[in-house]
């Protein structure tokens, strides 16, 4: 199998079959995602035990690749400490931006190196990610505040 039809297979599945789709209740913070150019909206719902994610969930209604992106995200950060998270999001971002970002150590995650060559669906592939760093951000007590890719 080639690795493009591979990594196309791995979003399919993710999006057909959503991994920690829902909501937690009740949930350490919370954050609404919105991407305005395809009309993706994602609300992330997560759990904290100390300084990392014990629990996260996601829900909404957004396109294939912003579906599969936040099932693929929901699996690769729990139970990892904020810093790996941030590492993981630095790499996701490069992987979606940059053609010569390596692939390797990040698991399944590789499967979004696809996206970089439909630039209109990166901010489709990041919006779980901000969403997520929105949760986090609430986590300090800062009023919830919803947050967009524009
Ligand atoms: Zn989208």
């Amino acid at each position: 199998m080639e690795l493009n039809e591979l990594y196309r297979e791995v979003i399919l599945d993710h999006n057909r079959h959503p991994r920690n789709f829902g909501r937690l209740d009740p949930a350490d913070a919370l954050a609404n995602g919105h991407n305005p150019l395809c009309g993706d909206k994602l609300t992330v719902t997560l759990r904290m035990d100390g300084d990392a994610i014990s629990d996260l969930k996601f829900d909404g209604n957004g396109c294939a690749i912003s579906v599969a992106s936040a099932s693929m995200m929901s699996e690769a950060v729990k139970g990892r400490p904020r810093a790996e998270v941030d590492a993981l999001f630095d790499r996701v971002h490069a992987l979606l931006t940059q053609a010569d970002a390596p692939s390797d150590g990040i698991g399944k995650l590789a499967a979004l190196s696809g996206v970089r060559e439909f630039p209109a669906r990166v901010k489709c592939a990041s919006l779980c990610w901000h969403t997520l760093n929105a949760a986090l951000a609430n986590l300090q007590g800062s009023a919830p505040s919803p947050i967009s890719t524009e």
